[in-house]
């Protein structure tokens, strides 16, 4: 793509809670953009993005497709990010490729606790975004109200741009306060699609000017020639406005909110202006940054089609055609039939072909350069998360770092014959998903699945069933503990071995301590005056963090430690690689009993929302589970409780839950953090 073309496209995501509307705001999106030619509902199950049967069962978004439509003169990649907390990795890696966001919210409802994870989560990647307020037919809707929980509770740059005209099913269009003209929508006609701009009425007026006034000093706080312009001059021209608030939105954290009826068919034109008047294009956000597969240096790639070529692969998906994998370019072309590269496995990968997907069919493409989002089939080894390249200019993207699994079960196929068919399906459901893990119990020789809730596997479980038509059976859920130490200790360990010929010999000296940090397992290389090689290092560290992973006393991976390598001693003759990476793995495990081990468990973030005479049943219940109130809130008629609870304490809790409230609880939990296990744990786990 030319970089005049560059500066037209917009990667997007649409984030919301769950029924705020996302899904028909998409829906909507691509109606009016052409690519979709009847609106579909989504209590049907015919919503366009909803391609997946087991979302379409369930009503709510789990997977994140890449879709392409055009509006003016501009072509948006909508990245869909579904609303569920249970799959908030998904949200994670979905905002990594984007460039911008819309995030939706109910105008009666408003902001909800899972938009606030969602929000905290853009932030950390700092992604510009853009609000609608939907649902303004609704009765009880109020948009200042809902404005002014995003200021109190998500950001205070939050800014109105539009009012909306009449209320509840008056609704019929909005206020654009820059162009301060009413944009009415043609009542006879439903799909949304007459609408004009008038003067505003005196009833309009007064309101308009107040929040244009707010709207402007909005602007003005977070963009300076804006200031200046908006104390010396009386009028400003609308262009300039629409340029400051772009300025604003892409560099210093404004947040436009805009309003509407996605169902009723209002704002959704505007919303579409919107996302290319205010949201950058791929040329306005940093270079990315990655690493030298050999050296580690750090490399810069732009976003130009003649920089060496470099993608991430975001998302692997089947459909009836065939493997899909979703990448986002970066930097370079790509021309269809071309040998990529995939650094991790150091292996070739064949792009046999390149698609443009649209929601309901796929244009192929001959060539796709930087800032685009693509799906390519022939892939065959790449994983959600790996970079890919060109072999003459290798390079690693920073990975989508994936949490760790919490919860395993056992797995096995009804009938014997379906063993290898289960095994071929689990592993590219592993590949689809990189919280999914796999693997084969070494003592009883299970397959093991593991992942980051009991809804996340039952999800995998029913897409086996639905579109693999591959029936397993799945044991009990099990909590999959993690192991920590309680204080330092060191350790002196020398491994030799003399059985005639050449022996082997080692000796490492390290220390052990508790740490929290970035990583799970640090280590650190003390050795001075060269007492041992480079090379020996090196495998003192991977006997150290494969020894860690596998874990010491019961099987449990160790984490928060920090291992420093203080000294050593080699043999000329005797030293090797195995002597040094065993040595290390022996002193670890010497050290960890020295340092007093710890049982860890997962505990879980749970927020529940009930109606308000079942919230004393639901609180008890939650006190009988070691679960821990962080917060009450009440919404409208709605009590919504956040917490903690440990993950053995909670399995089933969706039919505990449906039971005491006679099915109008709803709850969504996910991992938050390890903390020690009651000390009777031990024994019933080991
Ligand atoms: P999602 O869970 O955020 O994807 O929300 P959906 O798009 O599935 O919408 C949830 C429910 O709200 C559905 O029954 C929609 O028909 C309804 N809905 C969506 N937008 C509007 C709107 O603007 N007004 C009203 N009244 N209902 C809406």
């Amino acid at each position: 793509m030319e970089k005049e073309n560059l500066a037209n496209l917009r990667n997007i995501g649409i984030a919301a809670h769950i029924d705020a509307g996302k899904t028909t705001v998409t829906e909507r999106i691509l109606f009016y953009t052409g690519k979709s030619f009847k609106l579909g509902e989504v209590h049907e199950g015919t919503a366009i993005m909803d391609w997946m049967e087991e979302e379409q069962k369930r009503g709510i978004t789990i997977t994140a497709a890449a879709t392409t439509c055009f509006w003016k003169d501009y072509r948006i990649n909508i990245i869909d990010t579904p609303g569920h907390v249970d799959f908030t990795i998904e949200v994670e890696r979905s905002l990594r490729v984007l460039d911008g966001a819309i995030c939706v919210f109910c105008g009666v409802g408003g902001v909800e606790a899972q938009t606030e994870t969602v929000w905290r989560q853009a932030n950390r990647y700092k992604v510009p975004r853009i609000c609608f307020v939907n649902k303004m037919d609704r009765i009880g809707s109020d948009f200042i109200k809902v404005v002014n929980e995003i200021k109190g509770k998500l950001s205070k740059n939050a800014v109105p741009i539009q009012l909306p005209v009449g209320k509840e099913k008056d609704f019929k269009g909005v206020v654009d306060l820059i162009k301060m003209k009413a944009i009415i929508f043609d009542y006879e006609d439903e799909s949304g699609e007459k609408f004009e701009e008038h003067d505003l009425t005196d009833d309009m007026l007064e309101e308009a000017e107040k929040y244009r006034e707010i709207m402007m000093e909005g602007i003005a706080d977070k963009v300076d020639w804006f200031m200046d312009k908006y104390l010396s001059e009386s009028a400003i021209k609308e262009e300039d406005i629409v340029r400051a608030v772009r300025e604003g939105t892409i560099n210093s954290g404004l947040i436009p909110v805009l309003c509407g009826s996605a169902f009723k068919n209002r704002g959704i034109q505007q919303l579409l202006d919107a996302v290319c008047y205010y949201l950058p294009s791929p040329l306005e956000i940093p270079p990315i940054k990655g690493t030298h597969p050999k050296d580690d240096s750090v490399i810069q790639r732009k976003p130009l089609a003649t920089e060496p070529f470099s993608a991430l692969a975001f998302k692997i998906a089947s459909d009836k055609h065939g493997d899909l994998t979703f990448i986002r370019i970066y930097s370079g072309t790509i021309t269809s039939g071309q040998r990529l590269y995939n650094p991790r496995f150091r292996k070739k990968e064949l792009a046999s072909r390149i698609y443009s997907m649209h929601a309901d069919k796929r244009e192929q493409l001959e060539s796709a350069s930087a800032g685009d989002i693509v799906a390519i089939v022939g892939f065959k080894d790449t994983g959600t998360g790996d970079t890919i390249c060109v072999e003459e200019y290798p390079i690693i993207l920073e990975r989508i770092e994936f949490p760790e699994t919490v919860i395993s079960m056992a797995i096995e196929p009804k009938t014997e014959s379906e063993k290898e068919k289960l095994v071929f399906v689990l592993a590219r459901l592993a590949k689809e998903d990189p919280t999914f893990r796999v693997h084969t119990d070494s003592e009883t020789s299970q397959l093991i699945v593991s992942g980051m809730g009991e809804l996340h596997l039952e999800v995998l479980k029913n897409r086996m069933l639905s579109e693999y038509k591959i029936n397993a059976n799945v044991g009990a859920p099990r909590v999959s503990y993690r192991e920590t130490i309680g204080h330092e200790a060191e350790v002196d360990e020398k491994f030799v071995k003399q059985t005639g010929g050449r022996g082997q010999y080692a000796r490492v000296e390290i220390r052990l301590e508790p740490y929290v940090g970035e990583k799970l397992v640090e280590f650190e290389d003390k050795i001075k005056g060269g007492a041992i090689t480079k090379q020996y290092i090196k495998s003192v560290e991977k006997g150290i963090m494969d020894t860690a992973k596998s874990g010491v006393s019961g099987g449990y991976p160790l984490i928060n430690i920090k291992v420093t390598l203080l000294d050593g001693d080699m043999h000329s003759v005797d030293s090797s690689e195995f002597a040094f990476y065993h040595a290390a793995g022996i002193a670890l495990r010497k050290a960890v009993e020295k340092a007093k081990a710890i049982l860890l468990e997962p505990i879980m973030q749970i927020e529940i929302t009930v109606p308000d005479n079942y919230l004393g049943d639901v609180l008890g219940d939650l006190n009988g589970r070691r679960a821990h109130i962080i917060e009450m809130a009440t919404e409208g008629d709605l009590r919504v409780v956040k917490g903690k609870i440990p993950l053995a304490e909670s399995f089933g809790y969706s039919s505990v839950l449906r039971s005491i409230t006679q099915g109008r609880g709803t709850y969504t939990m996910e991992p938050l953090e390890y903390k020690p296990a009651p000390a009777k744990t031990y024994s019933n786990v080991a």
